[in-house]
């Protein structure tokens, strides 16, 4: 088969198998320490307000939340990343703030909790906050560190309320800094593709789609996940990833329209209050129709999206795990240069410290989370009443 680079994003890498767990000192790039001249040029300015960057700086990054996401991806993604570093943590545990402190080499001043994140006002040399806490806590968080005059990047998804949301995006707004959601997918060559086929359309305009994010969640990580009161269950952590392929494939469109069913419980010992898995299909004003399933108990993994247009399809597998997606579409394989390995997650927090230094917009900005919050309620209400659900996009 003949191999094509996809040309305007041949410079674009795959992440590559980098350890995920162990974070050493020895590890720590030099880059790091590097961001701490920016740093100081932040230190003279005003406490608690976004200062304007200049063009050479490293932005300060601050994680919320010390969990898996953070440990495994973010924290080794932020040696890797260009334009920031890890210059400080939100936690709920001093001991392992201040070992992360130690591992990263940021001062210990630059450790808070989750009830003194005003203070971050008084730290210059943070000047992003990530909030990477559970679903249900992400407004309150990002709202405080916006109120600190800090730029927040939220995980998805991006609330568990389209009110959160609105409030989020209203206490940024009112704070003058950027906002932006931690959707990762959208830094990979292959969904940029995607987006561009269905700009150009060039296998015509996407008229039928489908995508799987599908798994059996083992009861020993029964956590948060599994309630409701955190914002838990797959359609929010799994089904989000499915809703964001679904609109990449239908572009800049209207409305879409709403049909859902939740699975049946089959382990309601661990399931109290969510779904344990869902499928909905989207029907788009353009006449794109996207069939989606998420589920915690399917017996076989499955973790794929596919589009077709009249004249071809691109497909995705591995669709939403953090490396090694493969793609095609009807003409070729989707390749392209994996060295040196980048982190997805590198790509999207250096594209939001640029968003900041260049000031300009992020391409996964608050509203596309607000977006998402309301293709998610519009989900569960389709399940609930058995009515198809229209929503305005
Ligand atoms: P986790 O349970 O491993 O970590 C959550 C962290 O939040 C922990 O450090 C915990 O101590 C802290 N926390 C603060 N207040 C808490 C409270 N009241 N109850 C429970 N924990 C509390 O979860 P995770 O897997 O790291 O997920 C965190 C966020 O990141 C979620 O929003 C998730 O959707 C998102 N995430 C995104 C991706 C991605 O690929 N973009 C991948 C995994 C997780």
């Amino acid at each position: 088969m003949k191999k094509r680079l996809i040309p305007a994003q041949k410079s674009l890498l795959l992440p590559g198998r980098a350890s995920e767990t162990v974070v050493s000192r020895t590890l720590i790039s030099r880059r790091a320490f590097n961001g701490g001249i920016g740093a100081m040029a932040f230190a003279a300015g005003t406490a608690g307000h976004a200062q304007p960057a200049r063009p050479d700086q490293k932005l300060g990054v601050a994680l919320v939340g010390l969990g898996s996401y953070s440990t495994g991806e973010l924290a080794p993604a932020l040696l890797e990343t260009k334009s920031c570093y890890l210059a400080g943590v939100v936690t709920g545990s001093p001991e392992k703030g201040k070992k992360w402190a130690h591992d990263f080499r940021f001062p210990e001043r630059n450790i808070f909790s989750y009830e003194t994140m005003a203070d971050l006002r008084n730290a210059p040399d943070i000047d992003i906050v990530y909030i990477v806490t559970p679903n249900a806590l992400h407004a309150q968080h990002a709202i405080a560190a916006a109120r600190a005059g800090k730029h927040v990047i939220s995980e998805k998804p991006f609330t568990t309320s389209v009110a959160d949301a609105e409030a989020v995006i209203a206490a940024c707004r009112e704070a003058k800094v950027k906002l932006s959601i931690g959707y990762r997918l959208h830094f990979h060559p292959f969904y940029n593709e995607l987006m561009r086929l269905t700009r150009e359309k060039e296998f015509g305009e996407f008229t039928s789609a489908r995508g799987e994010n599908a798994y059996q969640k083992k009861d020993e990580t029964a956590g948060w996940r599994f309630g409701k009161t955190l914002g838990g269950g797959p359609v929010r952590d799994l089904g989000i990833y499915v809703i964001q392929a679904a609109c990449m494939a239908a572009g800049d469109v209207a409305s879409v329209s709403i049909t859902a069913q939740q699975g049946p419980a089959t382990r309601p010992k661990f399931f109290v209050d969510i779904e344990e898995s869902m499928a909905w299909t989207m029907t788009f004003s353009n006449g794109l129709v996207c069939d989606c399933t998420t589920s915690y108990v399917n017996k076989r993994e499955q973790n794929d999206f596919r589009a077709e247009g009249p004249q071809g399809w691109i497909k995705i597998k591995n669709a939403f795990g953090y490396r090694d997606l493969e793609g095609a579409t009807s003409r070729t394989r989707l390749i392209y240069n994996p060295r040196p390995p980048v982190r997805l997650q590198a790509l999207q927090m250096d594209d939001f410290a640029r968003c900041i230094i260049e000031d300009r917009p992020s391409r996964v900005p608050g509203e596309m989370g607000l977006r998402d919050v309301k293709i998610t309620a519009a989900i569960f209400e389709a399940a609930a009443t058995g009515e198809r659900v229209q929503l305005k996009l």
